[in-house]
């Protein structure tokens, strides 16, 4: 089972986490964090299969994944 963290306060709310989830588990959330970001947010934790695409195309090395 593999699963994901993302630190929101780091998240620019950029998108690309969500472009490169084969899952299409990454979505940005409607709230807003201490930088005025959107953050990117996990759907569906069980579906990850930790490829850990969406925290190698970070470039601001918000999400870490744990398998
Ligand atoms: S580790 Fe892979 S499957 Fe899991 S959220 Fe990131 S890109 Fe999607
Ligand atoms: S790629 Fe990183 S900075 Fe961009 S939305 Fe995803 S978590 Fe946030």
């Amino acid at each position: 089972m593999a699963m994901i963290t993302i630190d929101e306060q780091r998240c620019k709310g950029c998108g690309l986490c969500t472009i490169a989830c084969a899952q299409k588990l990454l979505v940005l959330s409607d709230k807003i964090n201490n930088q005025g970001y959107t953050p990117a947010r996990i759907n569906a934790t069980d579906r990850c299969t930790g490829c850990a695409l969406c925290a190698e195309i970070c470039p601001d090395v918000a999400i870490a994944v744990f398998r």
